[in-house]
């Protein structure tokens, strides 16, 4: 048995869950919001209870003192070095890890060479992994990142067609991410496969950042965000793919730099940007009932490329017998799933249980597809921390990991 921590650091937050393994208890687990603010929010969770304090915290750092603090306060260890290893989320891995490693210097050097590609992630995370390295030196560390799972992807799934030597040169390729997340669906889901079933899993992880994949026998065959998480399918804030024209012309246009326009691509798009309503799917979903034209063409939008993915990658992967909705879309709203599952009834005789698809919300998991089905539709709600903690715990633990 050990306490294991997964944290997930950003640049003005740092979120944790602590584990008992190999049970996979959860102990505790929180936040600490706006970092480097004086009115920073610091919550915690434990036995059914949740404590938040409104506090200046500087720095990752301080974090992570008022986190340990608050353990040993709160009962929740006796000694904080009962804590035996942390496993970090690192948002981009590039071509160098395709699993969670150990950390040592020539992970972190490679993961600091990584910041152009993920400049919010990448850093944050180095802070957040130092805070906890300074804090609690003897404890071991790993790094788990969003794109270890795509790199079974082949060359022809993940090259952009460019100039080779400007993909070779600049690592300039489909990285993807959600991978953590994608992992834990793809094996969850294999309790809802039908017996002799060929092992064909699309995953549609929708939350205000979404991504699908295509996925066999558990390996990732195709993904739908590409160098960075602003490619694939249309998101909250996130344009999704784009013909790269988009971008000279509404520069020129707007006379606008390509940074001031990569920001509205990133910031101002998706839901947001179509509808001008708002970036929550719950928002869009209410306006289209008011008849708003806007959130109407954006609803219709974001559903139009998300069945754009499913169509390619029942291709990509010669039929499918499973498909899985999760995160905050996926996993609460039933008016999405119903329309997608609707579109594909004809292509793909998808048949879904309308009662079935209403319960089906707030962290439930089940199938949502009738026995007529041809295709299997599940709901799981996601859970990369306990990817996190088990490769951590299998580390720790002298285990292979998966
Ligand atoms: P991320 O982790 O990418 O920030 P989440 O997975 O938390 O995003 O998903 C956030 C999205 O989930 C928001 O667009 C929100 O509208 C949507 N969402 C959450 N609950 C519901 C619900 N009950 N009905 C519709 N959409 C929901």
């Amino acid at each position: 048995m050990a306490k294991i921590m997964a944290v997930n650091a950003g640049s003005s937050s740092l979120k944790f869950k602590l584990y008992e393994m190999p049970s996979e208890e959860v102990i505790t687990s929180g936040i600490a919001e706006r970092i480097g603010h004086d009115d920073a929010i610091f919550t915690i969770k434990y036995q059914n209870e949740k404590d938040t304090k409104i506090l200046p915290i500087k720095n990752h750092s301080v974090a992570v003192d008022l986190l340990l603090k608050a353990l040993i306060e709160k009962e929740i260890v006796k000694d904080i070095h009962e804590i035996k290893a942390l496993g970090h989320r690192i948002v981009q891995g590039g071509k160098y890890f395709s699993q969670s490693v150990i950390v040592n210097e020539d992970v972190v050097n490679k993961v600091r060479s990584l910041i152009p590609l993920a400049p919010l992630h990448n850093e944050a995370h180095l802070i957040g992994y130092q805070a906890f390295k300074d804090a609690l030196p003897e404890s071991l560390n790993v790094f788990t990142f969003d794109t270890a799972f795509h790199q079974t992807m082949a060359e022809e799934d993940y090259l952009f067609p460019i100039p080779y030597e400007l993909s070779i040169k600049y690592d300039c390729r489909r990285y993807g991410a959600h991978g953590t997340s994608h992992k834990y669906l793809a094996h969850e889901g294999q309790k809802y496969l039908k017996k002799g079933s060929l092992n064909r899993i699309i995953s549609c992880h929708i939350g205000s950042g979404a991504s699908l994949s295509a996925i066999k026998n558990e390996k990732c065959l195709a993904t739908s965000m590409g160098l960075t998480p602003l490619g694939g399918v249309m998101m909250g804030t996130r344009t999704g793919d784009l013909d790269p024209s988009v971008m000279d012309y509404l520069c020129r246009m707007e006379n606008k730099s390509v940074s001031e326009m990569y920001q509205i691509f990133n910031k101002q798009s998706g839901f947001l940007g179509v509808s001008g309503v708002s970036n929550d799917s719950r928002d869009i979903i209410d306006a289209v009932n008011q008849g708003n034209p806007r959130a109407i063409i954006a609803d219709k939008l974001f559903i139009r490329r998300i069945l754009d993915y499913i169509g390619q990658y029942y291709v990509r992967l010669g039929g499918v017998d499973l498909i899985i909705f999760s995160a905050g879309i996926g996993e609460n709203a039933s008016y999405y799933r119903q329309k997608i599952c609707e579109a594909l009834k004809d292509s793909l005789s998808v048949i879904i249980d309308n009662n079935k698809n209403e319960e089906m919300i707030r962290g439930k998991e089940g199938l949502i597809s009738t026995n007529e089905s041809k295709v299997q539709v599940a709901v799981i709600p996601t859970d990369e921390e306990i990817m996190i903690a088990r490769d951590t715990y299998a580390y720790f633990a002298n285990k292979n990991i998966e």
